[in-house]
């Protein structure tokens, strides 16, 4: 199938052309359509799916036939999670928008910046992409209004649910008209997931990609059995021996990833970390200098990775385990995307070993174990 197959425009088809994608990925084939047809539209699928061309696409569509928007009313709403994902999505916006004969006005705003310029940009938004509670701080400030809205669209519904957003989340669809269509775009589903797709969506389009077993294929996944304190060794070790140049590497909290991209920088490497404790400038710097690779390092927590999009990254290192299988996956999805293989590294410390195994029993999959005991470290 070809993305002309999906009833898209030729100007979005040269669009997508330029940016090489040659195939509709599956949840593509399933969403565009559906979006176009003013269908509902559940997508139970992760970063890595193409979820976001999957609605971006069919949205700029759309509005091409549409008067160009005025005024503080916004009609096509996006909610997301964090400041990353919000960002990111509006870079797809640009990047496919750009070309096509009507121009599209797209805002991301989220909190951690100040919000005079983001109410002053507002006038005459297409697609506002925002975060809950710089949203209703918008809300209350009379810079946008939510009555005409006419479509919505929930992305990483089940991290806007984990990460304490439900309140918000509840304010705003009181806000907003009755009837509009609604697209859910989740990685998991909980029972929390359920009741929002209940509430929210009539009788949706679904479409489903597992995320055990759609990420992993792409993606060589190694093993190395490390003692808890030769890791920061191992890791400058590898990052020399194996010249890895763009690496994204995992910590399971701040202050080790604080840790660890201070180490790195002693020794030379140019190194960033990313969390939730950093400043809205600094994320977006350290991002920015990353994906130009101008950052060989980054060390990232699961929250503030999450939603990252890095096109063919070619190295994960989880420096700790993720607590859960999911994670795991999540965090090695961040390499091997779009049909470019990537490689994925684990530390095992001999305390992560049953850890270790119920992830990879949970994946299906066993990943093979290199022992670092005769590994001279020494000097790194
Ligand atoms: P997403 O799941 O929306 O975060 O997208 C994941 C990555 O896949 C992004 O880097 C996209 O640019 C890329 N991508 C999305 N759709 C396609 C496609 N049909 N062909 C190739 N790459 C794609």
């Amino acid at each position: 199938m070809s993305f002309s197959d999906l009833g898209l425009s030729s100007p979005l088809i040269q669009a997508i052309e330029a940016h090489k994608y040659v195939q509709p990925s599956p949840i593509q084939q399933r969403a565009i359509p559906a979006v176009l047809a003013g269908k509902d539209v559940l997508g139970i699928a992760q970063t890595g799916s193409g979820k976001t061309a999957g609605f971006v696409l069919p949205i700029l569509q759309l509005l091409q036939s549409r008067k160009p928007a005025k005024g503080r009313s916004v009609k096509i709403l996006v909610l997301v999670p964090t400041r990353e994902l919000a960002i990111q999505i509006q870079d797809v916006i640009r990047a496919f928008g750009s070309r096509l004969p009507r121009q599209v006005r797209s805002l991301a705003v989220y909190g951690g910046v100040s919000i005079n310029p983001q109410m002053i940009k507002m006038n005459g938004t297409d697609v506002l992409v925002a975060t809950p509670g710089r949203l209703l701080d918008l809300v209350d400030n009379k810079a946008v209004q939510l009555s005409e809205v006419e479509m919505l669209v929930l992305d990483e519904a089940d991290k806007m649910l984990n990460l304490g957003f439900k309140q918000e989340v509840d304010r705003i669809f009181g806000l907003l008209p009755q009837k509009r269509q609604n697209l859910l775009f989740s990685a998991t589903v909980s029972g929390e997931v359920e009741a929002l797709v209940s509430r929210l969506l009539s009788d949706p389009v679904t479409m489903r990609q597992e995320e055990e077993t759609s990420v992993p294929d792409l993606i060589d996944q190694l093993a190395y059995a490390v003692e808890a304190a030769r890791k920061g060794p191992l890791l400058r070790y590898l990052l020399q021996h194996e010249d890895m140049q763009q690496v994204l590497v995992f910590a399971s909290s701040i202050r080790t990833a604080d840790n660890i991209a201070g180490k790195l920088l002693k020794h030379g490497v140019q190194a960033a970390a990313l969390h939730g404790d950093k400043s809205q400038g600094a994320r977006t710097d350290a991002l920015t200098k990353f994906k130009a690779g101008r950052l060989r390092v980054l060390v990232a927590t699961d929250l503030a990775s999450r939603g990252i999009d890095i096109q063919f990254l070619p190295h994960v290192i989880n420096y700790e385990l993720p607590r859960s299988p999911k994670d795991y996956v999540h965090r090695i999805g961040r390499t091997g995307r779009a049909a470019s293989p990537g490689k994925a590294i684990t530390f095992v410390t001999p305390e992560d070993a049953h850890h270790f195994k119920i992830i990879q029993k949970k994946m299906g999959k066993q990943v093979e174990m290199i022992q670092t005991d005769m590994l001279d470290l020494h000097g790194y």
